[in-house]
């Protein structure tokens, strides 16, 4: 004999009487067995006691019937510890304007009717895990700052996540979206999970912005994938993504993520200019491969998100294990922190040479070299002149796309190679600057000799892609600028960034003619004092916007120096460059 049938008037599921023939209580039993009217008026007054006797709001496998709206219905605002696990809504859900706070627990919960999300503050936890959405699911604006768990959730109507904030990680892991799906101006702050995830219809991530690391591995698109303006600030992963359906992709993604993927379907860094691919997707183009401490390092960083993603999973939140479920948070949080961290070496590895990359994995005190506000720099700025006149002569935006991409994948790798840091990849040129403290005090020359050997490496470049475009221009070429002086290193979004005045003029003097490479007073200052025999200079005049003509200097001849004074922390590898 089992416990129901001893004690019939109880609740098998929390012990309350029994609701009319129903075996379990008002909250408990099913749709068919109470009226709406009954189960209101239950609801109010188990909400009283929890106000009265500050308890949770455990609402675990209720069956909701008829409309709730618990502003209006319930004139509740603010859920302290909400516990909705297993719980079923029979008709529409309001939750706009609620605060969650402490952990809000929907894991498994079924909304057969709307699910209305909109502006709603997750201040801790938020678990969706397994939910599925019957119809739509708005979080529209919704708050989410804590952990946003929608793991394996199936969103069946349209899913509105337009303008949310995610603060820490976001997981939609094994997600599937059956209608239209809109991350519109949604900001990721942390790492965005999407991976395994399926989008039947539109998915549109139009001015999303992923400040963290952007997982899409294996993601599959199979309406029209609309990702225009978003931004990838720390990259991301596409590794065996589809996009079946149409794509609107602008691709401006500062991004140093995954390049050793030949199936990757995004480039990297590319500013493709509201150019569309229709079908003519995915671009493989041919990167660089990542070296192996980068690949470990990588591997490292992935090991960590499973780590994180294994204690959210395992995690039973219920109320009476809260204290633990406490203490895996803190490990969670901390790990997080040391993912975070990691994340930005792996960036800032990605911008300077391979021998240095691995150093920063290495060595705590070649790390904080970086550490600092200000620095005495040469700032290079590179511009491919007449791009859209290259673009428009172009067989097909892919064979562009390659032209472009491959350039300044090269640009960089002679940039890193002279000890420079790449800034930013624009799309149509490369900023990168030649630090004292990592160059060394010859950083002019090595900025110098980079900008000398990206000017030959075009021309070549040109060249050899000739079959990718239906016309040959004569008059193309780069146009670079070198200044010389104080500038700032911030960090944007968790990405090192150099700003300044230096900085400013360099990219004014990229504005050259073809070909040509023009410094500005101060740089032109440094190059000669030292080694005057190695440079030729004639003086030159440039027409600057709402400042009128400068006086320039453009380089007519260049000798590297022989006795070039190398980084520090570089001599010993000395022979191999
Ligand atoms: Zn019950």
């Amino acid at each position: 004999m089992n416990k129901e049938e001893k004690d019939s008037t109880k609740c098998p599921i929390c012990g309350r009487p029994t609701h009319k023939e129903s075996k379990y209580c008002i909250f408990h039993a099913s749709a068919e067995e109470k009226t709406v009217k009954e189960f209101k008026k239950a609801l109010k007054e188990y909400i009283q006691e929890i106000n009265e006797e500050d308890k949770d709001y455990d609402f675990e496998r209720f069956v909701f019937i008829g409309d709730i709206i618990f502003e209006e219905d319930l004139n509740v605002t603010i859920l302290k510890n909400a516990f909705f696990k297993d719980a079923s809504f029979e008709g529409n859900a309001g939750f706009w304007n609620t605060t969650f706070q402490g952990v809000a627990v929907f894991r498994e919960a079924t909304f057969k009717g709307f699910a209305v999300f909109r502006m709603a503050t997750f201040e801790g936890e938020s678990d969706f895990e397994g939910a599925t959405f019957k119809r739509s699911a708005v979080f529209r604006e919704a708050t989410f700052k804590g952990f946003a768990v929608f793991r394996k959730a199936t969103f069946e109507g349209e899913s509105d996540f337009e303008g949310a904030t995610f603060k820490r990680f976001a997981v939609f892991r094994m997600a599937t979206f059956w209608g239209k799906t809109e991350f519109r101006k949604a900001t990721f702050g942390r790492c965005a999970d999407l991976e395994d995830s399926i989008f039947q219809k539109e998915a549109n991530f139009t001015r999303t912005i992923f400040q963290g690391y952007a997982n899409f591995k294996r993601a599959i698109f199979n309406g029209f994938a609309n990702f225009l303006e978003s931004k990838f600030y720390s990259g991301g992963n596409f590794k065996k993504s589809s996009f079946k359906g149409d794509t609107n992709i602008e691709v401006n993604l500062d991004y140093y993520g995954d390049l050793k993927q030949p199936k990757t379907v995004f480039s990297t860094g590319t500013d493709f200019k509201k150019f569309r691919f229709y079908k003519d997707f995915p671009i493989t183009l041919n990167l660089k491969p990542a070296d192996d401490s980068q690949i470990k390092y990588r591997k490292k960083i992935v090991d960590l998100e499973n780590q994180v993603n294994d204690l959210l999973k395992t995690l039973q939140i219920k109320s009476s294990q809260k204290a633990a479920f406490k203490e895996e948070l803190e490990e969670i949080n901390k790990k997080w922190e040391i993912l975070n961290n990691n994340k930005k070496i792996v960036d800032l590895s990605n911008k300077i040479c391979e021998i240095g990359g691995n150093k920063l994995f290495k060595s705590t005190k070649f790390r904080n070299l970086f550490e600092r506000e200000k620095c005495f720099a040469a700032v290079l700025a590179i511009d491919i002149r007449r791009s859209t006149e290259i673009m428009l002569k172009a067989k097909s935006p892919k064979k562009y796309a390659y032209f472009i991409s491959s350039l300044c994948v090269k640009m960089m790798d002679i940039i890193k190679t002279n000890f420079g840091v790449v800034d930013k990849f624009t799309g149509d040129g490369v900023l990168a600057f030649f630090p004292e403290f990592y160059t060394g005090p010859d950083a002019i020359y090595f900025a110098l000799n980079s900008a000398k050997k990206c000017n030959n490496y075009f021309k070549k470049h040109y060249d050899n892609c000739r079959t990718s475009f239906s016309t040959i221009l004569k008059e193309v070429g780069l146009g670079i600028g070198i200044d010389y002086g104080e500038t700032s290193l911030v960090e944007i979004n968790d990405v090192l960034t150099v700003v300044g005045i230096p900085v400013v003029y360099a990219c004014r003097l990229s504005n050259a003619n073809l070909g040509e490479i023009l410094l500005n007073q101060s740089a032109y200052e440094v190059s000669i004092v030292k080694h005057k025999k190695c440079c030729q200079y004639n003086e030159s005049e440039l027409n600057i916007k709402h400042e009128g003509k400068i006086t320039v200097y453009k380089l007519e001849k260049y000798i590297f120096p022989r006795d070039i004074i190398y980084p520090e922390w570089i001599k010993k590898w000395i022979n191999i460059f």
